[in-house]
């Protein structure tokens, strides 16, 4: 009995088990299966041979044109042989050293598969020493013996250690022997589309005789992959809806309608909405899982203010945790000043009925540490706000009631999972993201959430003008910018300068000697730019530096000093990409801006231009002929939709990373699921889900897709365990 479970070593042979684990990492019959053909060669539509990039690896089939054996000049007791090929428009040359005797193997006209590493010479794509297989003539196509009767040969990813048909071979192999497979997908859900069941998908993926097959195949097998991941999602949401939780209604007269009469602006409709979402979630005696994205300086935390008041009016305790300590003690700074009396709970001046803002950070001192963490355990302190590494220590809340996690769209489920775990009864979750995901993207990576746009800004939100400013080709326009600089501060405004590194003795000198290799010029560092602007162009401004390597205290006093106005300039590392948040902030220069990611780009130029006057951004690069940077930072420039950022962000990544996936190890569940492109079989897919889930919530009638949501919830929580 061969199933996708059975090892692959007795079915294929130990040798071939050992390649293919080595290559692939493959362990399993069901291993290999998913290792889906790349693409596929139709006899009868041979491929163009004009458009072979250099160092691609590629499989084709092309005609032989003829066989020359001709001796080196430098050596005459060597031969290369060259053999011309054409797809019938192009031809072009193989050529192998030393091996004479393939002028008598390889006949003029025959057809040939070629696999090799596209190299160039004198100016033409050609191969050296490519793997070559000779394919039937066309008199024997008809050769159900030969395999390639079926005129489409499957072509796999390979890798110079395994060619695309050894991986066809130990399919067919594999093919011979499997038993059917159970199916995961309910019989009249494919029915209804006409899709094959899985026995039948599986062979007809890797040995389709028409387009047709492999792509009715493909179709089924990439919604297979979109109903797992999904059916893990909906139980999951059925779960939330099963756990207790403590409601957290509306108390007329307390804390939130306190501090919205006191609120110095209106909020935004899409404020109100959200809020109302919220509220509505926290009445309910189930766990809030919500996120909420929003493009930057949309208003977020305002919006979490108001949740946590819920709770805390209701006497219990939320949390806030934030990305950085900086970012930490701007919200614990804004927090408090929002609140005002309302934040003086059991204090000289306190209002009635207020509550206590704590702040608890990594590198807090013992006796502050101490004193806050007394507040939190006693209750005193209503909202708390740390930094993530908050989840990792063992703070007592005497009501944790709900947790807003800030600017953090990699939060995982699990994170999530160990914090919920931490108390008797789960808290409310709300989760907030500047990095606007596209639908489709939150659906899988999110897909246990409920999810809310906030997509206007407040009313009166300046513009911010972007300009690429490319020194290599203009150097002048790099003086201009910090006229530029000197201008605002002259009206009273402040500048943000951000650069990619800090520099200093022990900056990673392993990255510069990088940037030196690859002729790219090596980036500024802050250290130096401080002293280069401090004696030259901005000579007399009051600038400041705020960087990772600085001491939390001094980092504190930075921000806090920029904040106040007691700096002109701030020169900073990316610590300040996310929620920094001073109004009086215009202008921001960035520094070797074409190494920074685009949504990381938009929430940069995100901390100037809110308050009352329009924000500037200038993108500084000093790339010389990369036109791809360029076009990226174009993009960045030419418009403010932080969601279309994302998603030619997203465009230019790998999956992977999308999903927040380790770079390298374990294979991506998703095969043939692109989470940016197909967006309709992610949402079928979720409604399927759903419904099944409702049926059957513990799968009984579906052991195969049972099977197959332990296995992936398995591998999630390996990797998460990893990551910790
Ligand atoms: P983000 O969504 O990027 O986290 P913030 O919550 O930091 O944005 O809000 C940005 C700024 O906008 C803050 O100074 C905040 O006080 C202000 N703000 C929030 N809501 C409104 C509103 N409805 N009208 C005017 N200003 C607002
Ligand atoms: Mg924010």
């Amino acid at each position: 009995m061969v199933s996708l479970d059975s090892k692959l070593g007795p079915v294929v042979g130990k040798d071939s088990a050992t390649k293919l684990h080595k290559a692939f990492g493959m362990e399993t019959v069901g291993d290999l299966l998913a290792h889906y053909p790349r693409r596929y060669i139709d006899l009868e539509q041979s491929e163009s041979l004009s458009d072979l990039e250099p160092g691609q690896y590629v499989t084709f089939v092309a005609r032989v044109v003829d066989v020359k054996n001709f001796s080196l000049r430098s050596n005459p007791r060597r031969t290369r042989t060259q053999v011309r090929f054409t797809d019938g428009r192009t031809t072009l040359t193989a050529t192998f050293f030393n091996q004479s005797w393939l002028v008598k193997s390889i006949k003029p006209d025959s057809l040939q598969l070629f696999a090799g590493v596209v190299g160039e010479y004198r100016g033409q794509p050609q191969l050296t020493h490519p793997v070559m297989k000779k394919l039937p003539d066309g008199g024997s196509l008809t050769d159900v013996e030969s395999g390639y009767a079926r005129g489409i040969i499957p072509v796999y990813s390979a890798t110079s250690t395994i060619a695309s048909w050894e991986l066809e071979n130990a399919v067919a192999t594999v093919l011979a022997v499997l038993d059917p497979p159970d199916d995961p997908l309910p019989v009249d859900v494919r029915e209804a589309r006409g899709w094959p069941d899985l026995d039948t998908a599986l062979r007809h993926i890797h040995q389709p005789t028409s387009r047709s097959q492999w792509w009715n195949a493909q179709q089924r097998l990439r919604f297979d992959e979109a109903f797992v991941l999904q059916t893990i999602f909906a139980r999951r949401r059925r779960a939330f809806d099963d756990e207790p939780a403590v409601a957290r209604p509306r108390v007329p007269g307390g804390l939130v309608d306190r501090f919205v009469d006191r609120l110095p602006f209106v909020l935004t409709d899409g404020q109100q909405m959200v809020i109302h979402a919220i509220t509505r979630d926290l009445e309910r005696s189930h766990p809030m899982h919500r996120l909420l994205q929003g493009e930057v300086g949309s208003g977020k935390t305002v919006v979490a203010l108001i949740a946590m008041l819920r709770v805390v009016e209701n006497g219990g305790q939320a949390v806030l945790l934030a990305p950085t300590e900086v970012l930490a003690a701007q919200h614990y700074r804004s927090i408090t000043t929002q609140l005002g009396d309302l934040a003086k709970g059991g204090m000289l001046g306190g209002a009635e009925g207020a509550t206590r803002v704590r702040l608890l950070t990594g590198s807090m001192g013992a006796k502050a540490r101490k004193e806050a963490l007394l507040d939190i355990v006693s209750g005193e302190a209503g909202i708390v706000v740390g930094t993530h590494a908050l989840l990792q220590d063992t703070v007592e809340f005497a009501d944790l009631g709900l947790v807003v996690v800030d600017e953090q769209h990699r939060f995982g489920v699990e994170q999530r999972a160990a914090l919920v775990d931490r108390a008797a009864v789960a808290p409310h979750v709300l989760v907030m993201t500047a990095t606007p995901i596209p639908r489709t993207v939150a659906m899988t990576v999110f897909g246990d959430l409920e999810t809310s746009t906030l997509q206007e800004l407040p009313a009166g939100r300046q513009q911010i003008q972007t300009t690429v400013v490319p020194v290599a080709e203009h150097p002048a326009w790099l003086d201009r910018a910090w006229e530029r600089v000197r201008e605002e501060v002259a009206q009273g405004r402040q500048v943000y300068i951000v650069t990619t590194r800090i520099g200093g003795d022990d900056d990673d000198a392993k990255k510069d000697t990088e940037s030196q290799e690859s002729n790219q010029p090596r980036p500024v560092a802050l250290l130096d730019v401080v002293e280069l602007l401090r004696d030259g162009p901005l000579q007399g401004l009051r600038l400041g530096t705020l960087h990772g390597r600085m001491p939390t205290d001094e980092k504190d006093a930075a921000m806090a000093a920029f904040a106040a106005g007691d700096l002109d300039v701030l020169v900073a590392t990316t610590v300040i990409e996310v929620g920094v948040d001073v109004p009086n902030a215009t202008m921001m220069v960035i520094l070797d801006a074409d190494r920074f990611g685009l949504s990381q780009l938009h929430q940069l130029r995100g901390r100037v231009g809110r308050g009352g006057h329009p924000g500037l951004c200038l993108l500084v690069t000093s790339v010389v002929g990369d036109t791809l940077a360029r076009e990226r930072l174009d993009a960045v420039a030419s418009t403010t939709d932080g969601f279309r950022i994302a998603e030619f962000d997203i465009e230019l990544r790998r999956e992977g990373d999308v999903l927040g996936a380790r770079q390298s190890g374990h294979r991506s569940s998703l095969k043939l699921l692109s989470v940016v492109a197909h967006d309709k079989v992610i949402a079928e897919a979720r409604d399927v889900a759903m419904k099944v889930v409702a049926d059957d919530p513990e799968l009984a009638s579906l052991p195969a897709l049972r099977d197959a949501v332990l296995r992936l919830e398995e591998t999630q929580q390996a990797e998460y365990l990893e990551r910790t």
